[in-house]
């Protein structure tokens, strides 16, 4: 029969094996809403801000808070990469699904499809996790690409933006891996 003590003493002894030297250190964040320090937040639209949490230059992808206040829209755009989001806060839609978001909810973009954000009205504001991979490529309604961000456009504007607030453009480099 086990030892049952013993056993679970086992289980709270810390890990003290080796680990590689080329596994890169965690990023852990304390407080993920920034409520103490709004500098943390880059402004993207009159409505929008975007917080980073990860920033992944190697992979291709980058996991973010984004905030809407009032009429927030993120313009049509298309994913070629997945997309996991989830809603911590408020609630939004895309005019092209007939579903609306609201705070607990889950949603996977897939690759090809294309969305236009809108904050619902009543909502006074909303925060969303989302894990974006690849690109979110503008386009029109009709489908002509308008321009496109990825997680070197984001690591470039959360660099100037941290530059401007006077954290310096280094302090992007916490969130990037
Ligand atoms: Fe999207």
């Amino acid at each position: 029969m086990l030892d049952k003590a013993a056993d679970q003493k086992e289980e709270l002894i810390p890990y003290r094996g080796p680990t590689s030297p080329y596994a890169l250190n965690e990023i852990f964040i304390q407080d993920a809403f920034a409520n103490d320090d709004e500098r943390l937040w880059m402004q993207m639209t009159p409505y929008s801000w975007s917080r980073p949490l990860c920033l992944n230059a190697s992979q291709g992808y980058w996991v973010h808070l984004s905030k809407f206040r009032g009429d927030g829209v993120v313009s049509c755009h298309r994913h070629p990469a997945p997309v996991h989001g989830f809603i911590i806060k408020g609630g939004w839609r895309y005019l092209e699904h007939d579903w609306v978001a609201t705070e607990g909810s889950y949603i996977f973009e897939p690759p090809g499809d294309i969305h236009t954000l809108v904050a619902l009205p009543e909502v006074e504001e909303s925060i969303t996790l989302f894990h974006n991979t690849g690109a979110l490529i503008y386009c029109d309604v009709d489908g002509n690409t308008k321009g496109y961000a990825d997680v070197f456009t984001r690591i470039d504007g959360y660099a100037k933006h941290f530059e401007k607030v006077g954290l310096g453009a280094d302090y992007v480099k916490n969130f990037i891996r």
